[in-house]
Parts: structure tokens; C-alpha cells; sequence
């Protein structure tokens, strides 16, 4: 039977369960944690006091997964997902990857094949290294790639990270989940380019497409195969939820549940709120673990779409995208 590996060991895919495809437990700098967060708003105990009991909860509606896709770029950090997983009732899928909009960090910069240093491409070594070993000496698998392409497009930092994430999913079958952004549509872009690396858009899951209502785009991406993350559910600024519950019941409609996961890309911490975070989460009352369960699920229901439906897209989706 095909496993999946988790920060707490290898899981069968049979017995991922419901699982929220897109869910951060930290998003982090550490440069900005280390210089103004500690001493300051930043409590490592607290916070991942706090992570236990929020991912506990979650637990307890049902959820049996999460999937993180947390890479460099907003502040992976294992050992401390590891203290988490050591005390919740949830599998936690972890990535590898690189989040950037724009440049390749400085480290990545001058070391590739006819650079500076001249290797073979050290983002497919590193990914690699995630994904068959382990990563930083934690024994922690990743078992997704993760990248991002927003509004800027294949800047030519942009376009490294996404070929060496495509090759490294080509290289270790390991799937991909993709960072887009809607207003700009570029969960084409993201297809295309991992298309000429040979990557099967069936591993792909177009992160935040659910940010859009452009029923047309949704079912041109689906269409190839590929998974739209409909997963900023309370991220109101980005699309209100009534909006994304609708574009899901028409896509329901017409016969593209089995091409939908649901998340919130929610957190325990959000360091771009700095010492104001629970400031500004209670703006967004909604953008958290819960609000699926709560409030989406049953708004999805009375709309008509089938519990069979809700089933591909929290168990059975994920579970095909992890196979
Ligand atoms: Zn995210």
C-alpha cells in the first residue's frame, strides 16, 4: 500500500482521512523572529503552546490532516513542527521548495550549472536531499514540492525555482503545489512551464485558484488534469467566502469535484502583523482552521453539493494527489 511520509513517520494514504490541503502552522522570518520578535512579541513556548491547542481543536471536528507547505521564504523551521506533531491528534505533511515572487536568494544566486560555482543545480540537490533523507538531520520527510508564481511571472529567479521544483517532482514522483495568483491568472504559467520539464499536471495543485470566480480559467486548469486549491477560505480581502462557496457549487455542478481540495491557508502565527498580529487576525475573524467546518461545509451542503462531492474533495483528492 502506498505510504506518505508525515512529520511523525510514513501514513498510508488510505488513512489520511479528511485533510485541509493548504494550512501553515507557522509562517515566519527568521531574520525578522531573531532581530525584533524575541524579547518582543515572539514567545517560543507560547506560541507553540498555542499551535497545540489550535491544531487539537481542528482535530477534533474530524480533520485528520494537514498539509504544510512552509518552505524557505516564509520560514520553515522542523524541529519546531516537530514539538507540535509530538502533541496533536493530526498528521502534518511537510514541504520542500522555495517561496519567492520575484529573485533567487543570494544563496542560490552564484552556484548552478556555468555559474560561479559551477554544480549541478543546488536547488534540485537540496530538494532532493528533503525529500529522500530527510531534512537538516530532523529524519522528517517532505513529501510535496512547493513554489510560488504570482503577478510578476517567470521573472528569471521565478523561472529556477519553478524548473528545479519540476525536475525534482519529475526525478522523485513527488507532487507539487504551486503558489498563483488569481487576478493575474497564472496557474497557466505554472502549467506551462512545468509542462516542458515533463511534469504530469495530475501532481499539480493550483494553489489559490479558489481566489477566483472566472469559472472559465477554473475549468481551463482543471481541465489538464491538474487540482485547483480552493484553500483561502477567511481571507476575505482576497475573495469572501460566499464568492468561493459559489464558485465551488457551480464547479460541483458541473462535474469538477473530483478537480477541487478545500483549506484556509490559515497559521498560528503570522509574522507580517509583527507585534500586532491578534490585532489584525480579528479583522479576519474567519481565517482559521475551523472555518471549513463551521461555516463552508454546511454552506456547501445547503447549496446542493453532495456529501459524495465534499468526500473527493477532502479525502479522496488528497489522497490521489499523495499516491
Ligand atoms: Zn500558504
Amino acid at each position: 500500500m502506498a505510504t506518505v511520509e508525515t512529520v511523525n513517520g510514513p501514513v498510508a494514504v488510505e488513512d489520511l482521512g479528511p485533510t485541509l490541503m493548504h494550512e501553515h502552522v507557522f509562517v515566519l522570518s527568521t531574520e525578522h523572529v531573531q532581530n525584533y520578535g524575541e524579547g518582543s512579541w515572539w514567545d517560543e513556548e507560547a506560541q507553540v503552546a498555542n499551535a497545540v491547542v489550535k491544531l487539537n481543536e481542528l482535530a477534533a471536528t474530524g480533520i485528520r490532516t494537514i498539509v504544510d507547505p512552509t518552505v524557505w521564504g516564509i520560514g520553515r523551521y522542523i524541529p519546531r513542527i516537530q514539538r507540535v506533531a509530538a502533541q496533536v491528534d493530526l498528521n502534518i505533511i511537510v514541504a520542500t521548495g522555495l517561496y519567492q515572487y520575484q529573485e533567487l536568494p543570494h544563496q542560490y544566486a552564484y552556484r548552478g550549472p556555468g555559474l560561479t560555482v559551477d554544480v549541478p543545480e543546488p536547488m534540485v540537490t537540496d530538494f532532493t536531499t528533503d525529500i529522500r533523507h530527510g531534512i537538516a538531520g530532523t529524519g522528517v520527510k517532505a513529501a510535496f514540492l512547493k513554489c510560488a508564481i504570482e503577478a510578476y511571472g517567470l521573472t528569471p529567479g521565478v523561472e529556477r525555482i519553478a524548473r528545479a521544483v519540476a525536475r525534482t517532482s519529475v526525478d522523485t514522483g513527488v507532487p507539487i503545489t504551486v503558489h498563483t495568483s488569481a487576478p493575474a491568472q497564472t496557474g497557466r504559467l505554472a502549467l506551462d512551464v512545468f509542462g516542458k520539464e515533463g511534469v504530469d499536471p495530475t501532481k499539480v495543485v493550483i494553489g489559490h485558484a479558489g481566489d477566483s470566480n472566472d469559472l472559465d480559467y477554473l475549468m481551463e486548469l482543471a481541465d489538464t488534469g491538474a487540482t485547483l486549491g480552493m484553500d483561502r477560505f477567511g481571507l476575505d480581502l482576497f475573495n469572501p467566502t460566499e464568492n468561493r462557496v459559489a464558485t465551488i457549487v457551480a464547479l460541483a455542478e458541473r462535474g469538477y469535484a473530483d478537480r477541487m481540495v478545500l483549506a484556509h491557508d490559515a497559521s498560528c502565527f503570522i509574522d507580517y502583523f509583527g507585534g500586532l498580529h491578534d490585532a489584525a487576525r480579528a479583522t479576519m475573524p474567519n481565517w482559521n482552521y475551523l472555518h471549513i467546518g463551521n461555516d463552508v461545509l454546511p454552506a456547501l451542503r445547503a447549496a446542493g453539493v453532495s456529501e459524495e462531492q465534499i468526500n473527493q474533495m477532502l479525502v479522496d483528492n488528497p489522497r490521489r494527489y499523495f499516491s
